[in-house]
């Protein structure tokens, strides 16, 4: 699954090419790649051609393209979608979905390529709704946007990247709930653009146990695990995301780096960095939390 540094990466891929691109051509291959779209693939073609794609926007894991009107076209990656940029007379790429005609800008013809292996992932076209906040709907330093987040993605909070993302605020709230942290770290009606390898590295640099129940944490100490966890973020999107998924690609269709230090994740049976003791994978919400036994003790 990808996690907010894969996303972004390919969103500052799309938006270094694709902001200010007209839509000339939509080609629909496999229908199954709208299955969000209710009003079908025709209605798709006819909303997108002839549109300037504004600016492309990240809010968590979730990316969008602004059109005009009030709309925006929704990628949703799933577990295996790509969004590929490709000069026209590029060679085919294998599983290509959907194909997006522009021209750019710059007078170029692009093409912007779904490709979805499994078709868990999906393109849309959504209505977009005011923001909660006022704020912009999503991050998107290269190009302005309006207080306004397609429908589906409302309920997602300001992700720790987000340059209206109030730690403060949020963490009063993290302090009225009793549920374990690491629950909490991945409620996106909390806080979004954490998943499960970026919330068992920050429980692990910030020395918490992932069920340490969220209000029996200080203030100040989760003031400073967010703080951690921004940097995580930051420091994998530098790199380029993380890379365990091998059907990540950024947008020229490469693989992510697999170079990544990872100190809890994936990392049971080896020695912790900071003390020795062996790192442990305990079962969790049907996937697992990676810990150390010895930094990140249950406190009663
Ligand atoms: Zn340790």
């Amino acid at each position: 699954m990808p996690e907010l540094p894969e996303v972004e990466t390919v969103r500052a891929g799309l938006a270094t090419r694709l902001i200010g691109a007209l839509v000339h051509e939509v080609s629909i291959n496999d229908q199954r790649s709208l299955k969000r779209h209710l009003l079908g693939p025709k209605h798709f073609v006819d909303e997108l051609v002839g549109q300037q794609l504004q600016a492309v926007v990240r809010r968590g894991k979730f990316l969008w393209l602004p059109l005009s009107d009030s709309r925006a076209l929704v990628g949703h990656l799933g577990m295996s979608g790509q969004m590929l940029l490709r000069s026209s007379g590029h060679p085919e790429d294998k599983q290509t979905r959907i194909v997006i005609h522009t021209k750019t800008s710059q007078g170029d013809q692009l093409e912007l390529r779904f490709v979805d292996q499994r078709i868990f992932g999906s393109l849309a076209i959504e209505d977009l709704v005011p923001t909660s906040d006022g704020g912009p709907g999503g991050f998107s330093p290269e190009a302005a946007v309006d207080a306004s987040i397609p429908a589906p993605v409302a309920h997602i909070s300001r992700d720790l990247l987000d340059p209206l993302f109030d730690d403060k605020a949020v963490v009063a709230k993290i302090k009225q709930r009793s549920a374990g942290i690491k629950k909490i770290l991945l409620d996106q009606n909390l806080l979004s653009g954490i998943g499960n390898i970026y919330a068992d590295e920050s429980l692990w640099r910030a020395k918490i146990h992932y069920d340490q129940p969220a209000g029996s944490i200080s203030g100040p100490k989760l003031l400073e695990l967010v703080a951690i966890a921004k940097d995580v973020l930051q420091k994998s999107v530098i790199q380029g995301g993380t890379s365990f998924d091998e059907q990540y690609k950024n947008v020229n269709g490469k693989a992510g780096y697999f170079e990544q230090e990872l100190n809890a994740y994936g990392q049971q049976g080896k020695p912790c960095q900071r003390c020795g003791v062996e790192i442990k994978r305990e079962a969790w919400a049907n996937r697992g939390s990676h810990f150390c036994p010895n930094c990140q003790k249950l406190k009663r």
